[in-house]
């Protein structure tokens, strides 16, 4: 997987932006894409990404405002239109090494359906 510091020319999140890789895409507007993860980890799972590489939430400047804010909106219009708008979706930014994160292109985890019971066995 494309490790930090390693830049866009490797990047598995570009070249599937740059349909150069395959993927299951489900949205796509100006600046965002969201395709379906390859390892599901809930019934619906989705990574929700810029079009423009950022490498990580460690990576993204003042000016990035806007593009964090496109990437939390398309969440919602992602999840309006799959029917969980009101039942409701876990998003989730994993950064960096001790964060989780193995992708260095910058994603957003849309997470849906049957995730009740694990809320309930974390209290
Ligand atoms: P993270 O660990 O937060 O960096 O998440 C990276 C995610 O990318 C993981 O959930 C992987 O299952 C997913 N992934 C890896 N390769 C692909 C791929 N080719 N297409 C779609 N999702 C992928
Ligand atoms: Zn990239």
């Amino acid at each position: 997987m494309t490790g930090p510091g390693r830049g866009e020319a490797d990047c598995l999140f570009c070249r599937i932006v740059a349909r150069q890789a395959p993927a299951d895409i489900e949205y796509e507007d100006t600046e965002i894409l969201a395709f379906r993860d390859i390892y599901p980890k809930a019934p619906v799972h989705l990574l929700i990404v810029p079009k423009r590489h950022v490498e990580s939430v460690m990576a993204l400047a003042p000016g990035d405002t806007e593009l964090v804010g496109r990437l939390v909106l398309a969440a919602r219009r992602i999840g309006e239109q799959k029917g969980f708008g009101e039942r409701g979706y876990r998003l989730a930014i994993n950064c960096g090494p001790e964060g989780g994160q193995h992708v260095y292109h910058l994603h957003v985890h849309f997470l849906a359906g049957r995730l009740q019971e694990r809320r309930v066995e974390r209290r």
